[in-house]
């Protein structure tokens, strides 16, 4: 035999002995996806009766299953983060969109920002009073402009150029949040309190929502929206809209905020947590440990965030943070206090 014709059939006798490999099929990876949601650190309190607490927990439980359902079905984190916030936008029960606070002149005036941890885009708007869902002007400020931050008749002038829903003020309006307004003014009426104080009670001052999330792509986003304050300023502006405050999203984590905007400026809050996993080698439960546990006050109210690994945190230091968690393993949980 010719050493071609032996090298041939040594070859042949080696591809026959090998499996085929056309035939099989890849073996399907799971889809790694994570989301976090909130609708405030302003809750119902203890005492209120499972029938209302339920409400709230079928409300968390429906967006957050939308959201996770999405996801599950290949959808980026982007959109999936801008619709749950929307869906909470559009619930009264929560302090965003239809049943925001009123500021002390019984208007409302709406906070928003979405960030992509994966390009660091992020958009945000402040102070806007006839935008339906204010999380969606902040994606236009970051697709449409070159800027980060717009606030009050820029934004809304901004909103004009765009094919966004509007609304009157008082389309935001709701009872119950009426009655915080009357009662906080009440009460720094008999008490003289300026309107940087914080009410007695804590839980009618404050409320947010927001979603994190980590896409079967390995994208991580944080979207936040929120009326702010009960009877705060008018033109005061919160941590929601301030990228790295109240909202932060970047390759190595998401976080959304709530609660006393001021605190969560004053320590750049989102950011911070992102900081301490990088530079200080934190997981993801250390470094949100680390700033609810031992930089905020007790009481200032807590974040959600989700790392690159599709861990999810929850954490606060109010009475109770309206939340829910879901994951690609079926981890499923919904809870107020
Ligand atoms: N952080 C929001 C703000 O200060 C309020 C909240 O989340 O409760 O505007």
């Amino acid at each position: 035999m010719r050493p071609f014709h032996a090298a041939v059939l040594v070859l042949a006798a080696a591809f026959a002995s090998l499996p085929s490999c056309t035939t099989t099929a890849p073996t399907p990876q799971p889809l790694t996806y994570a989301i976090a949601i909130h609708g405030g650190a302003g809750t119902l309190s203890k005492n209120t009766p499972p029938e209302r607490r339920k409400e709230y927990e079928d409300a968390l439980a429906a967006a957050l299953k939308y959201g996770r359902d999405r996801l599950a079905l290949g959808d980026s984190a982007l959109d999936v983060c801008e619709s749950v916030v929307r869906i909470l936008e559009d619930d009264p029960r929560f302090n965003a969109g239809k049943g925001a606070v009123y500021n002390e002149q019984g208007q409302h005036e709406l906070d928003a920002s979405i960030m992509d941890g994966s390009t660091l885009r992020c958009g945000a708007v402040a102070g806007v009073r006839t935008v339906r869902h204010p999380v969606s002007l902040a994606r236009l400020v970051m697709e449409k402009t070159r800027h980060v931050l717009l606030a009050g008749d820029g934004a809304e002038k901004f909103a004009d150029n765009h094919n966004i829903e509007r609304v009157p003020n008082d389309w935001f309006d709701t009872d119950q949040r009426r009655k915080q307004l009357d009662e906080a003014l009440q009460e720094r009426a008999k008490k003289g309190l300026a309107a940087a104080d914080a009410p007695a009670d804590r839980r009618l001052d404050y409320g947010t929502v927001g979603c994190v999330a980590l896409d079967a792509q390995g994208r991580l986003v944080a979207a936040t929206s929120t009326g702010g304050m009960t009877a705060k300023r008018w033109g005061r502006i919160g941590d929601a809209p301030v990228i790295g405050a109240g909202n932060y999203a970047d390759r190595f984590v998401a976080v959304s905020c709530t609660g006393t905007g001021e605190q969560f400026l004053r320590h750049v809050a989102a950011k911070s947590i992102s900081a301490r996993i990088e530079h200080g080698r934190a997981t993801l439960a250390e470094a949100v440990e680390a700033l609810v546990d031992r930089t905020l006050e007790p009481g200032d109210g807590g974040v959600i965030a989700v790392d690159r690994f599709g861990n999810l945190v929850a954490r606060f230091n109010s009475e109770g943070m309206y939340r829910g968690l879901a994951d690609a393993t079926g981890r499923f949980e919904v809870a107020i206090f």
